[in-house]
């Protein structure tokens, strides 16, 4: 007789567990949800850090994860923006300090592999959550559920899926979710750096032609007390040529092209090699699916956006159900699914089409968009109102705070509330 796959249920079934899909399965369990995270916990070093602003940091906190990684990170109090594309008219030196929005910080650095480690730490020790760490094989949407195969032969069914498996998402198309995607003539190189001089908490964006080349600060290791990460985008012919050299030489060429602005410096650890791509999906969600992170939308790593944005969708995603669940509602249904969909479409649109033109921009070499690109850096430069209009909108975004990201956290809405709300985005 054939041994029955064993099978489970939850209310909501997370799909990826990189950092987008683990915030998220965070928000959903401690919305009061059982919730099923599945997926392989990449927990290798690249070289990769992500900066974390204000919103989501106040994210992590109310979940009460943050804690987790104190001593792991390290505060970014101010961002320089420096013209290097040797133009004609080179625009001024732009210099963003979060004090003058009335924070200490704009965020905090940390590396990529020990952020995943420590989120997937967290859910695993979380009660109504189950972390498998394998991919999903298959899944089927029935007009009452969604049914998933884990590697295992486990099927999960829920309610909903939130699909948070990346840019090359199993769940996005099985819903027949269509993309839009391009490339950029680009590279991303990244590398974490020791150096000689302090960086003072301040990350230091040097615009090339070919893109930036940002210095983050990066937490002090024992004996190590200066340290920063690099993401420096290239042209495919330098990366490929930089592959084949030694750590030494490679620093050098860092050194070099940040003007030695840290002093000597030496490569810690492994590196990697990018290739800059957008996506963007036709849309967000869709009844018992619901898209986050980079299965919905990748840009490059310009202005440290990418993350952030996709902790918006995961707090945006868990008060939309929460709201659901308090007005009596299905948790994956058409018109729930609508109103994540609404609330999220405008912050992901202007995100990748913001940064998609800031990075073209730099690319573009001709003396109009040079003059344009110059005169717009001497407004944000010149003009207070206008700085600290542009940090706020980068750390702290008008008008698409989940609650979760307000602070203090906001509880949960009362049913009329959120009913009236809910009238209001119909
Ligand atoms: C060089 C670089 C620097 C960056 N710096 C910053 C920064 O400073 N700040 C910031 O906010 N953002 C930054 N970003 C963006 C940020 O790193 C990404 O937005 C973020 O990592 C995306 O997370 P994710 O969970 O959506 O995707 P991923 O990390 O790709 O996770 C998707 C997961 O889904 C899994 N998966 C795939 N198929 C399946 C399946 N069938 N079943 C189950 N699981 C599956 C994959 O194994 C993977 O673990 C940077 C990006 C790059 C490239």
């Amino acid at each position: 007789m054939p041994i029955a796959a064993s099978s489970a249920k939850a209310d909501i079934l997370v799909a990826g567990a990189g950092a987008a899909g683990l915030s998220a399965a965070l928000a959903l369990a401690h919305a009061g949800f059982s919730v099923v995270c599945a997926g392989p916990v990449d927990r290798r070093a690249n070289g990769r850090t992500v900066a974390l602003f204000e919103a989501s940091l106040r994210f992590y906190r109310a979940l009460g994860v943050w804690q987790h990684f104190r001593g792991k990170t390290a505060p970014i109090a101010k961002i320089t923006v420096i013209d290097a594309t040797g133009a004609r008219f080179p625009a001024p030196t732009l210099s963003f300090a979060a004090a003058e929005i009335g924070l200490s910080e704009f965020g905090e650095n940390v590396e990529n592999d020990v952020l995943v480690d420590g989120l997937a730490g967290i859910a695993a020790g979380t009660p109504n959550l189950t972390l498998h760490e394998g991919l999903i094989g298959n899944i089927n949407f029935d007009d009452d559920a969604v049914r998933a195969t884990l590697a295992d032969g486990q099927e999960i069914t829920a309610a909903l899926l939130a699909a948070a498996d990346g840019r090359n998402s199993l769940a996005r198309s099985k819903a027949f979710i269509g993309t839009r995607s391009w490339t950029y003539p680009q590279t991303a190189y990244t590398a974490l750096l020791s150096h000689k001089k302090s960086h003072l908490n301040i990350s230091t964006e040097f615009h090339t032609r070919s893109g930036p080349c940002t210095l983050v600060p990066l937490r002090p290791l024992p004996g190590k007390p200066n340290r920063s990460s690099l993401v420096w985008l290239m042209s495919r012919e330098a990366a490929e040529r930089r592959r084949g050299l030694s750590s030494a030489k490679m620093a050098r060429e860092i050194e070099e092209e940040v003007n030695s602005l840290l002093g000597p410096m030496a490569i810690d650890g492994p590196c990697g090699f990018f290739p800059m791509v957008g996506m963007s999906a036709s849309r967000l969600a869709c009844r018992r699916i619901a898209l986050l992170g980079e299965a919905a939308h990748i840009f490059p790593p310009l202005a440290a956006q990418g993350l952030n944005l996709s902790l918006r969708d995961a707090a945006a995603l868990a008060e939309i159900v929460e709201d659901a669940r308090v007005l009596g509602e299905d948790i994956g249904s058409a018109q729930t699914m609508k109103a994540y969909e609404e609330a999220r479409r405008a912050d992901v649109f202007i995100r990748t089409n913001g940064i998609d033109f800031l990075n073209r921009s730099l690319l573009f070499n001709n003396i109009p968009a040079g003059l344009i690109r110059g005169a717009t850096v001497a407004a944000f430069s010149m003009i207070g109102p206008l700085r600290r209009a542009l940090m706020r909108e980068g750390v702290l975004p008008h008008g698409t705070l989940p609650r979760l990201m307000q602070e203090p956290p906001l509880p949960q809405a009362f049913p009329a509330a959120a009913a009236a709300e809910r009238g209001a985005r119909a």
